[in-house]
């Protein structure tokens, strides 16, 4: 069922399990701002999701309050995640699904990863 944005975030979350190695991942690659796992239900040849550390549940939670450092830690590991999984070229795609409109399951912010393949106008 997609999240309300509006909840506080809920420490009980299946990603924040992850982040706390509760539940086992197979993880892409990890710094100090983000962690990065294949996801458990592929989309595409490879389907990688990339988190936060810190406890945001939406782009809009995450843009409005995590500080700069982390906000560039962020998007910094999206790049070294595309560069791991070989997907700089041919290219790939990046997206999140944010609040119930945008059909967000997990409510901690997550970039998923499509490459592999050629994807077409759009998965979803
Ligand atoms: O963006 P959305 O919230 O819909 O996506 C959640 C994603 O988390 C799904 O792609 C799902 O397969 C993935 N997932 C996972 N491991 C879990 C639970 C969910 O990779 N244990």
């Amino acid at each position: 069922m997609p999240i309300d944005p509006t909840l506080p975030y809920d420490d009980e979350n299946i990603f924040a399990k992850i982040l706390r190695g509760e539940i086992p991942s197979n993880t892409v690659y990890e710094d100090d701002w983000a962690y990065a796992f294949e996801d458990i239900n592929p989309q595409a040849g490879i389907h990688t999701l990339v988190i936060p550390k810190g406890r945001y549940v939406s782009w809009d939670d995450f843009s409005a309050k995590a500080s700069d450092e982390e906000i560039g830690g962020f998007v910094r590991a999206v790049g070294e995640v595309a560069r791991r999984k070989g997907l700089v070229e041919p290219g790939y795609r990046m997206m999140a699904n944010i609040g119930a409109h945008g059909g967000q399951e997990v409510p901690h912010l997550h970039v998923h990863i499509f490459g592999g393949q050629p994807l077409g106008p759009m998965i979803w």
